[in-house]
């Protein structure tokens, strides 16, 4: 390992959703802004051995990683904020952890020896903890704990960071994020709750280094003094964090407290000269300060639950940003959507985005939606099942081929144009077999895509099942939808265009987990671009 890295554990209490991810992406920004190599590690304490199985509605959107990881949506954060590629392991789970021991033990690698959680699943949890270390990559690991302190599930986790803070030594810190609560009826910020958080995590062993206090008003010198002084921190270690108008001011107002320099003091790393935040302040200012904005219509089924659709929505502020145009978004369940509705539903929208999902459920809606962008020439962009539905509507509506479906929402359909390809037909587990992580893709000269990407053999990220079907391909390019992309190993279509629609891009792939605050991504800034276009028009 390299005995330089520094490691820092971040622990929520109080509540679950006080946004651990956010704080932990901030930090580690303005770390890298001070010129550290910086990355960031979730630790689940659920038993799933990923979140590929679990509901969106349980669990929000599911991030996939380059190397096919499905990932927690706090990764998806840490990609934006620091602009750089996670891997698999960066997000652990108990399911994996347990997975890991008991594999060693059916090959005997324990023999002789009770298995026990204390030490074999603590050992494992802090082999994990410190693996990225391995690499000599990185300054700092930055550790997220999934859960809140008292939960029985967390106990492992912590347990496993009380013994790293002491054979670590200095090189190791602990932060814990809690919730100041304002009692409206009183008039005051209530310190007990953070208190009790703290005491609880004492009891396991962990003396947390620095509080950082979420609040709605700002916890002002006597409650930070308080505080220190109730739960064993020095005064400049208690950090207020506001409710902040975007997640992404969140790293300037940290900075504000000078969290990175109380950090670097504690981890022992020198404190030169100030963080390069220039292009993050840079894309703040455009991110306020719009000088127009498009209305977009998000179809998916799952519009209740809107961190079901983080990158989405966060790949469409990268872009409005870098356009100045601020992007409102009108979300549209797709399976309140009928050829009657769709019309109204959708008017005087400047851009339509068809949304992932799974199973049939929501289907017809999407491809109603994808029919009016089509033929009202609306900016549209289908993401993985949105890219198939506009495949499936293509084939119904212009090719004639009435009952055209995907497979996976007709299995006995005799136009699957969307379909199951050999290798997937003998795969009966669910769990992280679909076509997962980055793939090449090869973009034909002179498509729009090879425009706006500007070379042609690009990477981008997948989750899904089913394929377009390429026994369809010369009818539907002789009839206007172009296949523009194609995955040079295997043939299957990647992209679609419709060349004759001022914009029609339908990507099997899912562009929104490579868009990050610093480098949006290319296809969102164009259709954010033409949905301009569009509203002026
Ligand atoms: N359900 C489709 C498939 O499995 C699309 C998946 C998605 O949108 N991520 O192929």
């Amino acid at each position: 390992m390299n005995s330089k890295t520094k490691f820092i554990f971040v622990t929520g209490g109080v509540t679950s959703s006080l946004g651990k991810g956010i704080v932990a992406s901030s930090l580690a920004n303005l770390l890298q802004a001070r010129g550290f190599s910086v990355t960031i590690q979730k630790f689940d304490p659920y038993i799933n051995i990923d979140p590929g199985t679990l509901n969106p509605y349980e669990h929000g959107e599911c991030y996939v990683t380059d190397d096919g990881a499905e990932t927690d949506l706090d990764l998806g954060h840490y990609e934006r904020f620091l602009d750089c590629s996670t891997s698999q392991a960066n997000n652990i789970t108990t399911g994996r952890i347990y997975q890991s021991v008991i594999n060693k033990e059916r090959r005997g690698d324990y023999l002789g020896k009770t298995v026990q959680v204390i030490p074999h699943i603590t050992d494992e949890i802090k082999y994990r903890m410190k693996l990225l270390a391995e690499s000599g990559r990185y300054d700092i690991v930055i550790t997220e704990i999934g859960g809140t302190v008292g939960d029985i599930e967390a106990l492992p986790y912590i347990e496993a960071v009380r013994q790293l803070k002491w054979e670590l030594g200095e090189g190791c810190l602990s932060i814990h994020l809690t919730l100041v609560p304002y009692l409206k009826a009183t008039g005051e910020l209530k310190t007990k709750p953070t208190q009790h958080s703290v005491k609880t995590l004492q009891e396991s062993g962990v003396q947390p280094d620095i509080l950082v206090c979420r609040a709605e008003q700002s916890l002002g010198s006597e409650i930070k003094r308080k505080l220190a002084n109730f739960c064993n921190v020095q005064p400049d270690s208690v950090i207020e964090s506001l409710d902040a108008t975007t997640i992404y001011d969140v790293p300037v107002l940290l900075r504000l407290q000078k969290l990175d320099e109380v950090v670097l003091k504690k981890i022992g790393l020198p404190i030169i000269g100030e963080p390069d935040m220039n292009r993050w302040n840079d894309f703040l200012d455009r991110h306020k300060n719009p000088k127009t904005k498009v209305e977009i219509g998000l179809i998916g089924k799952y519009v209740e639950l809107k961190d079901s659709y983080k990158s989405i929505t966060e790949a469409l502020i990268h872009a409005g940003a870098n356009c100045r145009t601020g992007v409102d978004i009108r979300w549209i369940h797709s399976e309140n959507l009928t050829r009657e509705n769709a019309f109204e539903a959708l008017k005087n929208l400047h851009g339509v985005i068809v949304a992932p999902g799974f199973g049939s459920r929501g289907l017809e809606g999407k491809i109603e939606a994808v029919k009016i962008a089509r033929e009202q020439g609306v900016p549209f962009l289908g993401i993985c099942f949105g890219m198939q539905a506009s495949v499936i509507e293509y084939s119904r509506n212009v090719l004639n081929v009435s009952d055209a479906n995907s497979r996976e929402v007709d299995p006995n359909t005799k136009n699957a144009v969307i379909d199951l390809m050999e290798d997937q037909k003998k795969v009966i587990k669910k769990g992280g077999t679909m076509r997962l992580g980055a793939c090449n893709c090869e973009l034909k000269n002179g498509s729009k895509s090879y425009e706006l990407y500007g070379k042609k053999i690009i990477s981008e990220r997948h989750r899904h099942r089913f394929e377009f079907n390429n026994s369809y391909l010369e009818r539907l390019e002789k009839s206007g939808m172009k296949a523009t992309g194609v995955n040079p190993e295997t043939g299957l279509v990647e992209i679609v265009e419709i060349p004759s629609h001022p914009w029609f891009i339908g990507v099997q792939f899912h562009p929104e987990y490579k868009s990050t605050v610093v480098n949006p991504h290319p296809l969102f800034v164009s259709f954010i671009k033409a949905s301009l276009i569009h509203k002026n028009s």
